[in-house]
């Protein structure tokens, strides 16, 4: 796979558009993803969180993602999402992960920089352009993506500083920064994320030269918010939520119906997952971009 990652965000932040993350944990999601791709002709990113790496392969995956970058000739690719420690960054870049995101922010700030730091110099010493992400304030929700029954309070205080970003990222060398502005994972049947836009404005402001600002939870942000936050700045989105819904939904279906024969019950769950990535492609604005 293509080791120069970096370059997908620079034509992003030159193009005024984000790179849609869409988090994966079969083959199945993975052919749906690069189907609906090479269809709109946009550049994406396949997402997994530790559990998904963990339960999909991370050897596999790769393979995966090299098979759809040869039938569709999009470049693929392939973001370690959420990774917490040191030694599970070795592991995706030794697997061959082309895109690491290490996320300490729910460490103290010194541990995270520290943190964050040291993995992005792992990631340089495989190759100086694989795309290295950090995460900076704390991003609502429980940090994993599913359907909260639950409200969720986010607090000023969590929310990414502007000044303490420039100096994080100045520190670290980061090529992306996750930013809580609002956002939070899962969705929530009682708290509607409200993004703080001024906010964004300020940070893409202050870092636009050094690094990209990345949105996480992009499920459950209504798409007008969304399309907002990418003309304010937000070079890449992560979906997770909506994709498992769309699939799960689809998939309890077909089963419900009585469908046995495999091919037959997850074509459905796969046409729910390409519907979805078509409309995150559309508000992302990243059709057409290759
Ligand atoms: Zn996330």
């Amino acid at each position: 796979m293509n080791l120069n990652t970096k370059q997908f965000f620079k034509k992003a932040e030159d193009g005024g558009y984000a790179i849609p993350q869409l988090n994966v944990s079969s083959a199945d999601q993975m052919k749906a993803v690069a189907k609906v791709a090479l269809e709109l002709k946009s550049p994406f990113i396949f997402g997994t969180s530790e559990g998904e790496g963990k339960f999909l392969g991370l050897r596999q995956a790769i393979a995966l993602a090299e098979v759809y970058e040869k039938e569709t000739g999009i470049a693929s690719i392939l973001n370690a999402d959420h990774t917490k420690s040191l030694e599970k960054v070795r592991e995706y870049l030794d697997a061959g992960y082309n895109s690491i995101h290490i996320d300490g922010s729910l460490l103290p700030y010194e541990e995270n920089l520290e943190i964050t730091k040291k993995a992005v110099d792992m990631a340089r010493k495989v190759n100086e352009n694989i795309s290295v992400e950090g995460e900076l304030g704390q991003i609502g929700g429980p940090g994993s993506s599913k359907i909260l029954t639950e409200a969720v309070e986010i607090k000023e205080e969590n929310l990414t500083s502007p000044k303490q970003a420039l100096e994080f990222v100045e520190a670290t060398g980061i090529d992306r920064l996750g930013v809580s502005i609002g956002n939070m994972h899962g969705i929530s049947n009682i708290t509607k994320p409200k993004l703080d836009f001024e906010r964004l404005s300020e940070l893409h402001e202050i870092l636009k030269e050094k690094c990209v600002l990345v949105l996480h939870g992009g499920s459950g942000i209504p798409d007008d918010d969304i399309k907002k936050a990418v003309e304010l700045g937000i070079r890449k989105i992560n979906i997770n939520t909506e994709l498992r819904l769309a699939f799960a939904g689809a998939l309890k279906k077909a089963l419900e119906a009585g469908e046995t024969t495999p091919y037959k019950f997850i074509a459905p769950a796969q046409d729910a997952t390409q519907k979805t990535t078509q409309e995150k492609i559309e508000i992302c604005g990243s059709k057409n971009k290759i």
